[in-house]
């Protein structure tokens, strides 16, 4: 299996790569110390048509998660958060890809791949988190609306959304089978944001406690029927996955490049630190890192535009979110640890990298959850060595 970047690609890239020195990294400290959602970057992005990357082309989209992986990993380098901002865009829509009719997908993906409006994914709950299978909030048919009641926890851009993709019990006998995934517009009568989160990082983006409480929603916004929502879940989980490994990806790279060029300035000992060999063995363990990252990254992102992003191909896509996101963590520590104290002030980027690197093992599957899916296709034959 081999990929290849097209022209269309490489231009995305390149476009975003324009953006985000231009437009992100002069914002990225102020974000992360304001700790509010930028609207002035979410407007660049909407004007660079880069918000609906992923979604098909018929429906206004660029139509690939690699080309939307490829601005992710530029936008990383030097804000997380902006790279959320862009991974929301793909995270809020997968499931009406997966799973909605063709009415929804007319009437969703073309606004939100032009930046009209934005949604989140609501699957956390108080009482369900890796095990999603436990969610409790409720979703009852009553006419031709569904009345919602749940509270859904840690909802990353939540509280600034337009709709919320919900996934709610609609059947408590019947397990995994009884869960539903509904598009909630967030101006529904009994939805409300009851709370946003004080955390460590990735701070530009909220994230919310939402509740629904008595919340109708016409029946006509139940994606593909009910029973079908926890596995239009795990798919859009997992397809996003190595958009997850895209923002280790491009923070690691960001990191490197920062401490690489202290590494040149920074004299010790009557040289440059560049010249001790501790220093460069760190640097190359770094480079190699997010060489291997960027493979898995880039691979996991082309299956996905193949369609390959089933059971059968989970662990790939596993892959590439494990190895890139703690990549990450240990790329922006050790780029913290060549600039010494200075590493641990706010007058340069580390310090914020490292924060926001690790969120990035928790989120869309810890890191133990994807060795649980890449133990699982192992002990099951999905994949074979030797
Ligand atoms: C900043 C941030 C943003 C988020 N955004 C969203 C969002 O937009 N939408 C959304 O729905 N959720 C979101 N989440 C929630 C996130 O998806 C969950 O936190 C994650 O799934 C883990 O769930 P948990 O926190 O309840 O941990 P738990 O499931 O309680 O797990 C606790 C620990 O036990 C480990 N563990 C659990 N089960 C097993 C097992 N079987 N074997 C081995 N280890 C296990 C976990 O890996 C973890 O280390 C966000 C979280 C954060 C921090």
């Amino acid at each position: 299996m081999a990929y290849e970047l097209t022209e269309t690609h490489k231009l995305v890239r390149d476009t975003a790569r324009r953006i985000a020195r231009e437009r992100v990294q002069p914002r990225a400290a102020e974000i992360d110390e304001q700790a509010q959602y930028p609207e002035d970057i979410y407007a660049v992005f909407r004007e660079a048509g880069l918000l609906g990357l992923s979604v098909p082309v018929e429906y206004g989209g660029g139509g690939s998660l690699l080309a939307l992986i490829l601005a992710v990993e530029e936008t990383a380098k030097y804000c997380c958060s902006c790279g959320l901002i862009l991974l929301l865009s793909a995270l809020s829509t997968e499931s009406i890809i997966i799973g909605g009719s063709e009415e929804q997908k007319r009437a969703w993906l073309p606004r939100s791949a032009a930046g009209e409006i934005r949604g989140a994914f609501c699957l956390t709950e108080p009482n369900a988190g890796s095990d999603a299978a436990a969610i409790e909030s409720r979703a009852v048919r009553d006419g031709d609306q569904y009345v919602i009641d749940g509270e859904k926890m840690f909802i990353s851009g939540g509280s600034v959304a337009n709709f919320e993709i919900v996934i709610a019990r609609t059947d408590p006998a019947a397990g995994t089978r009884g869960v539903s995934a509904f598009i909630v517009p967030t101006d529904s009568p009994g939805f409300s944001v009851a709370r946003l989160d004080r955390k460590m990082g990735v701070t530009g983006v909220p994230t919310a406690n939402l509740v629904f409480q008595n919340c109708r929603v016409p029946a006509a916004n139940l994606i593909g029927e009910e029973g079908q929502g926890f596995r239009i879940a795990m798919l859009t989980l997992g397809t996003v996955r190595p958009v997850v490994g895209a923002r280790g990806l491009g923070l690691s790279e960001g990191a490197l490049a920062y401490a690489l060029e202290f590494a040149r300035q920074r004299r010790t000992f009557g040289r440059p630190i560049l010249e001790h060999q501790a220093i460069q063995f760190m640097l190359a363990d770094m480079a190699t890192q997010i060489e291997a990252a960027r493979h898995l990254v880039y691979h996991a992102g082309w299956l996905v535009d193949q369609g390959k992003y089933d059971r059968q191909y989970a662990p790939y896509l596993s892959f590439a979110k494990v190895f890139s996101t703690e990549t990450a963590v240990k790329v922006s520590s050790d780029a913290l640890q060549i600039l010494g104290a200075q590493g641990y002030m706010k007058d340069h980027p580390l310090e914020r990298h490292y924060r926001d690197a690790r969120q990035l093992m928790i989120v869309e599957g810890t890191s133990q959850i994807q060795r649980m899916v890449i133990a699982r296709a192992l002990a099951e034959g999905d994949i074979v060595y030797g």
